[in-house]
C-alpha cells in the first residue's frame, strides 16, 4: 500500500473505532461483499477437505437447479451462489458467507416434499443476504479483521483461522450461531422467496414440523441444526404469520416427481 493508502486506512479505522463505542455490536459488518466472497472461498475449501462431500452428480445437479432457481427469485442475492451436498446422517444445512451453501444427505432424507427443501435451502440464502456470517465474524474478531481487509493481503492467517473456525465443528458452532433476530430475517426470507420461485412456503413451518418431531425421536441426528437453529412452536406460528401477511398465490408447488426421485436416489444409496 502506498503511505497514502496506509493514512487513509487508521483515519478509516479510528473513524470506526469511535462509531464502534456506541452502535449495536451485533448489526456491525466490516467486510465488503468482496471479503465475504474472498473468506467463504477459503472456508468453502477448509470445509469440502475437513467433511465427507457426497458426489452423486445427478443430485448435485438438481440441489444446484432449486438453489439457483431460489437464488433468481431473490431481488438481493448479490452473490454467485454454490450449492453442494454432505455425505453426512445428520439434518443440517449451512452457508458461509458470500454464497456458498451446504446440505447434508440426512436433511435431503428427512424432507418429505420438495418445498421443504426449498425452504431450508431459502432460509440459508436469508442468513447470506443478510451478511449473518459476516457480522459474526466482525463481532468475534473486531478490528483485526477490518486491519487485515483495509491490508488486502488476500489469503491471510487470519482468513484461514476463520475458515479453520468454521470447518471444524463444535467450535465452529459459534460462528453459525446468529442469533433469534437473525433466525427470523432468515425465515421471513425463506418465506418470501418460495412464493416468489412459485413454491408452497408453508414448506418453511412444515419442515421445522418435521424437525420438532425429529428432535422426540432421533435427538442426536437433528443435534447441530437444533444447537444453531433454536427449535420451537413460537418459530413454526412466526413463519405461518408471515405466510399469512401475504396475498393468496394460486398454482405454488408442494412438491415434484423429480424430488421423489432424487430423495429416492439418496435413499437407496444408504
Ligand atoms: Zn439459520
Amino acid at each position: 500500500m502506498t503511505p497514502l493508502k496506509v493514512k487513509k486506512s487508521l483515519a478509516l479505522i479510528i473513524a470506526l473505532a469511535i462509531f464502534v463505542s456506541c452502535a449495536a455490536v451485533n448489526r456491525l459488518n466490516f467486510l465488503s461483499p468482496k471479503d465475504e466472497v474472498a473468506i467463504g472461498k477459503q472456508t468453502a475449501r477448509e470445509v469440502e477437505r475437513s467433511l465427507r462431500m457426497y458426489r452423486d452428480p445427478i443430485v448435485l445437479a438438481y440441489i444446484d437447479s432449486l438453489g439457483q432457481a431460489m437464488v433468481r427469485a431473490s431481488a438481493l442475492a448479490q452473490f454467485q451462489y454454490h450449492f453442494k451436498v454432505v455425505d453426512a446422517p445428520e439434518v443440517n444445512a449451512f452457508a458461509l458467507p458470500g454464497g456458498f451453501l451446504y446440505v447434508n444427505r440426512g436433511l435431503i432424507k428427512a424432507a418429505s416434499t420438495e418445498s421443504e427443501l426449498a425452504g431450508v435451502i431459502g432460509h440459508e440464502i436469508g442468513h447470506v443476504v443478510g451478511h449473518h456470517g459476516a457480522r459474526q465474524i466482525s463481532k468475534r474478531y473486531g478490528f483485526a479483521v477490518l486491519v487485515d481487509m483495509i491490508a488486502g493481503r488476500g489469503e491471510t492467517s487470519l482468513a484461514r483461522e476463520i475458515a479453520a473456525q468454521f470447518a471444524s465443528f463444535g467450535t465452529g458452532l459459534a460462528l453459525l450461531k446468529y442469533g433469534r433476530l437473525a433466525e427470523r430475517e432468515a425465515d421471513a426470507f425463506a418465506v418470501q422467496c418460495a412464493v416468489n420461485a412459485g413454491i408452497d412456503p408453508e414448506g418453511v413451518a412444515r419442515f421445522f414440523q418435521t424437525l420438532l418431531t425429529l428432535h422426540n425421536s432421533e435427538p442426536k441426528g437433528v443435534e447441530v441444526w437444533f444447537a444453531t437453529h433454536p427449535p420451537t412452536q413460537a418459530r413454526i406460528d412466526f413463519v405461518r404469520a408471515e405466510i399469512a401477511k401475504l396475498p393468496p398465490t394460486d398454482g405454488l408447488k408442494k412438491t415434484s416427481i423429480r424430488f421423489d426421485q432424487i430423495r429416492a436416489r439418496v435413499l437407496a444409496r444408504r
